[in-house]
Parts: structure tokens; sequence; C-alpha cells
């Protein structure tokens, strides 16, 4: 009887790709080893989403592209003698060793004790580079071959006018990455687009893959390097690597006050005042704020689960101000509609926006910060194109 080859399993907690993923390319670097030298005890290789698959309750724009993601991922790793494992009852006999994905970040560990962490991104900024210039990892996986001088990333069926009209797989990810970055003006411009409100190309979009974990942050700062190489530091490319840090700051902060950082008065332990008005609040998650401006906002996100980083800032601003309403609840129907939810970013920003969190404005008595939407409008949609889109 042949002997029973041994399974060795990875778990890639809810990172649905096969890119930058250590503890996988591991495994596969010993089997093919094993394989190579003959060895009839040569190892089978498996992955699973593992009992790591319960991740939050995620909303139905987010879940949607979750499953893209998954059956992409099924379907390229036969041709890699890898299996699929689907629960935990196959894992159960003749595993011989399970290794586990990390988390999507540039830093592995805490780039600045959690203890002494900064409270506001300036310091945090400031503190690394103290140390020279911020050095991150290389990503583990090669050069895919992509043309970047398409974007060949899959196009998702939805609304027509999303701003995120992509699919969630590996390789979509991948391919819109090296468009944005290497075959179009995208990274080179985006300094001066990133404030757009809506289309596919103002800004990146990285935040959907990365937030259901397609896309290795640290593959997209790689390619920024990369570019830069070739290049030089431009201010799109340098805005970019100053946004990802933005990302990276929230995940600390996060792991660095695990009690308040999603309390009412957030980091700061401030006190908030609010309405406890549901009527209101029932209306608005459904677009009927009393403001045209946000209504659009709120048709937009629940029709798409995308919204641009200005469009986000505006709605928090008013929920907070206008309305008056607890700025976690605001927090929560967007946890539930975003199509990137991720709950340090999600937390991170309405904190922020409340004035209870990151914003150094809001320390001592100036309170959250105000964006006054008309004149916001007149900036950055002079032409009123966005209300007329989604009125
Ligand atoms: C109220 C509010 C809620 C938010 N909720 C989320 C959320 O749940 N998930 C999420 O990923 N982002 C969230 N953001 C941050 C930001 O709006 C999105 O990351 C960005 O709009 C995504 O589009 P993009 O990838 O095209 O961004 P780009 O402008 O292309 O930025 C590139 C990357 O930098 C990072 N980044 C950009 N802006 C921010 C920011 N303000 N904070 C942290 N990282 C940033 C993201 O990883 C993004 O993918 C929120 C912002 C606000 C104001």
């Amino acid at each position: 009887m042949a002997a029973q080859r041994p399974l060795v399993v990875v778990d890639l907690q809810g990172q649905w790709r096969l890119d930058d993923q250590p503890s996988l390319a591991r495994a596969m670097a010993s089997a093919m080893a094993m394989a190579e030298l003959g060895d009839p005890k040569s190892l089978r290789l498996g992955v699973t989403g593992g009992p790591s698959q319960a991740r939050p309750l995620q909303g139905p724009h987010q879940s949607k592209l979750t499953k893209q993601a998954i059956k992409g991922l099924k379907a390229r790793l036969p041709s890699l003698g890898i299996e699929w494992l689907e629960d935990q009852s196959e894992l159960v006999a003749g595993v011989s060793e399970v290794g586990r994905c990390g988390p999507n970040r540039l830093f592995a560990s805490p780039p600045i004790p959690l203890e002494s962490f900064p409270r506001v991104f300036a310091d945090f900024r400031r503190q690394l580079a103290a140390n020279g210039p911020v050095e991150v990892e290389a990503p583990i996986g090669g050069n895919s071959g992509i043309d970047a001088a398409i974007d060949g990333a899959s196009r998702s069926d939805g609304d027509s006018r999303s701003s995120f009209p992509f699919a969630g797989d590996e390789l979509s990810a991948l391919r819109h990455l090296q468009h944005f970055v290497h075959g179009s003006a995208g990274l080179r411009n985006y300094k001066q687009t990133r404030n757009g409100l809506s289309g596919v190309g103002f800004s990146s979009k990285f935040s959907v893959w990365l937030s259901i974990g397609t896309l290795s942050v640290r593959r997209i700062w790689a390619e920024v390097l990369s570019y830069q190489a070739i290049n030089g530091e431009d201010e799109g490319s340098q805005a970019m690597q100053q946004e990802l840090l933005w990302r990276e700051f929230f995940i600390w902060l996060e792991l660095a006050n695990p009690k308040n950082f999603d309390q009412l008065g957030g980091i700061q332990g401030r006190s908030y005042e609010y309405l406890e008005d549901r009527d209101l609040f029932a209306n608005w998650c459904h677009g009927n704020s009393g403001n045209p401006l946000i209504d659009a906002a709120l048709k937009e996100l629940n029709s798409t689960g995308y919204l641009s980083n200005r469009v986000r800032q505006w709605v928090a601003s008013d929920f907070v101000h206008r309305l008056r309403l607890p700025w976690l609840w605001g927090a929560r129907w967007f946890a539930w509609q975003l199509i990137d939810s991720t709950p340090s970013q999600n937390i991170g920003n309405w904190s922020y926006l409340a004035g209870v969190g990151a914003d150094p404005r809001s320390f001592g008595s100036a309170g959250p910060r105000y964006f006054d939407l008309e004149k916001q409008l007149k900036i950055y949609d002079p032409r009123g194109s966005y209300l007329k889109l989604w009125s």
C-alpha cells in the first residue's frame, strides 16, 4: 500500500491571496524540494480560510466581493497542486502541520512601542523618520508578468455609476495595481486627483482589495518604490506612501488603545454630546437626511458600497455637527455598507472627525473639525456633477 503523504495546511486567515504569504511560500518551497528528490512521502499542500474564516459580519457589498475573491483563489489552486480545504472537519485527519498567514500590514511588529504610541499622525511620521527612511520588508513572490498597459481587472456587475466597477479577486487586484502604478498616469497624478468625488481613476481603489486581503500592502509599497526608482520620488508617489502610512497608523493606534479606540469618547476619553434620535438616524441611513448632498452620498454608499475619501469626510462631519447623532451609529452604518469596510480604518476616521480621536485640532477645547458643505462643493464640484449623478 502506498504511504499516506503528509498534508501541510496553510490557514489564510481571511487573506484571500497567494502573493506575499510567507507561510504559504515556505510550505510550497518544502513541498517542491521533496517532490524533486522523488521522496514518496512528499508533501501535499492545502489552504483553508479555516476557523479564522469567522470575520466580523460583512455587509452585502463586501461579502459579494469576498465571494469573488474566494472563487478566484479556488480556481487557481489546482494548477499549483494545492488543495482547497473547505472547513475544519477536513483538517482532522492526516494533517502534519498548520501554518498561519499574518495580517496585511507594512510592519510585522510595532514600528514604535505600543506603550508610548503617538496619538497623532504627525508624531507617528516624525518618529518613523527619526530612524532614517521608512524600511518595509520586501514582499515574497515574483513578478507575475502582467501587462500594465491595460487595466486587466475583471469587472463586476452592479450599478454602472460605481467608482469601483471591479471584481474582488487577486488577479484583478494585481492587474489594477500594475496599471495604476506603471501603466497609466494614476500614480503620477495622484496628489492632484485624490480629492475627486467619483470615477475610476481619481484614486487607487486599493482599499477594497486591501480590506479582503487580495492585495498585500507590502506589494503596493514595493511597486511604488520600483516606480520611484525609474521616475524619482515625485509628489504623486510620495502622497501615496503618506496615505498608506495613514492606514498603518490607524492599525497600530487601535492596537495601542484596545479599551477606548471604539468607544464614544475615543482615545481622548472625551465627553461627546448627542441626540439619541432613532427616526432621524433611520431616515439618514436611507438617504433622507434633509441635505441634498448628504442624501446623494448615502444613495451612492447604499447602492455601490464605495464613497470617495472627501465625501466620507463630509458625511461624517455633517452627522456630527448638523444631526448631532452619536458618531458610532454612523460608523456602524458605514461598516455595514462599505465595500472596503475595515474596523481600524472606519473607526479611526470617524472618531477623528467626531473630535474624540487622532485629530490634533480637536485636542484641548477646539472640538471637531467642521466642513462647510457649500464651500466644499464650490471647490470640489463647481459644476454640480456629483449631485446630478446621485440625485
Ligand atoms: C468616515 C470615514 C470612514 C472610512 N472608512 C474606511 C474603511 O472602512 N476602510 C478603509 O479602508 N478606509 C476607510 N476610510 C479611509 C479612506 O476614505 C479610504 O481608504 C479611501 O477613500 C479608499 O479609496 P482609495 O483606495 O481609492 O484611496 P486612495 O486615495 O487611493 O488611497 C490609497 C490608500 O491609502 C489608504 N488611505 C487613504 N486615505 C486614508 C484615510 N483617510 N485613512 C486611512 N487610510 C487611508 C487606503 O489604504 C487607500 O487604499 C474612511 C474615511 C472616512 C473619512
